[in-house]
């Protein structure tokens, strides 16, 4: 009884509270479960940019080692994330644009909440060692987590609308646009970034503001950058890995 006051004094006098991961995880209200969805699957429009068409990886490098080939696995026309080589990234940098992709958790996972089948899209990102924003993909069928950090959420910041999961072993996909921030000449920011998200046909972010990058512990910032790789993660939990197919793009001016 006598201490607690102590620790908040300096907290007060140092100016900073620790801050926690749990700080930013918010659990209700619950999107509501949705049936009935149904994955898109689409052949590429003719203006897109194929990133993965089933053969090999030859648009994307690995984060860890730029410039050397990504280290994941190409099997059957689809890849899958080759735990412990780290994240991948596109070898061009976009500003605006829509994306299309298709992802698949295992029917064997397992693991709990963001220890079960987590990836993630990460869509843009500031070059300066951090990830970027994050746009979550993992099991989201009957896998309890915060709400803010489930399939479909910007992570960390806004969950989706509705829980459009499916059960693992089926395909999802991720119907994306994206507008990116624009910095004044300062670095100052003059307009965020935002997204909008079909999973599996169904909109569950709306025109979604964002309040800057990714960050786990701690409020999101934005950093000053322009044209950027877009990233799918390696997440590092001990779950089976998820695999992809089918991703294209379309810049927009
Ligand atoms: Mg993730």
């Amino acid at each position: 009884m006598k201490f607690l006051p102590a620790v908040l004094a300096l907290g007060i006098v140092s100016g900073a509270v620790a801050q926690k991961p749990a700080d930013t995880e918010v659990w209700e209200p619950k999107p509501a479960v949705i049936t009935n969805t149904t994955a898109t699957t689409s052949v590429p429009p003719s203006d897109a940019i194929v990133l993965f068409d089933g053969k090999n990886l030859d648009q994307w490098e690995s984060v860890n080692e730029p410039g050397k080939a990504a280290g994941w696995t190409v099997a059957k026309n689809v890849f899958t994330v080759k735990k412990g080589t780290g994240n991948i990234q596109t070898k061009k940098a976009f500003t605006d644009y829509q994306l299309h992709i298709e992802w698949q958790v295992p029917a064997n996972i397992h693991g709990e909440g963001q220890g079960r089948g987590n990836s993630g899209l990460f869509l843009a990102s500031t070059g300066k060692g951090d990830d970027g924003y994050e746009l979550q993909i993992m099991d989201g069928w009957e896998n309890a987590t915060y709400v803010n950090g489930q399939a479909a959420s910007v992570y960390k910041q806004t969950a989706p609308l509705v829980n459009a999961s499916k059960k693992p072993g089926e395909w999802q996909s991720y119907d994306v646009t994206w507008t990116a921030p624009v910095f004044n000449t300062d670095g100052t920011l003059k307009s965020p970034a935002y997204v909008t998200v079909l999973h599996n046909g169904v909109m569950v972010q709306n025109h979604t503001e964002l309040k800057g990058k990714t960050v786990y512990i701690g409020k999101p910032e934005y950093n000053q950058h322009g044209a950027s790789p877009i990233k799918l993660q390696d997440h590092g939990d001990p779950s089976e890995p998820l695999s992809f197919r089918n991703i294209w793009i379309r810049e927009m001016k």
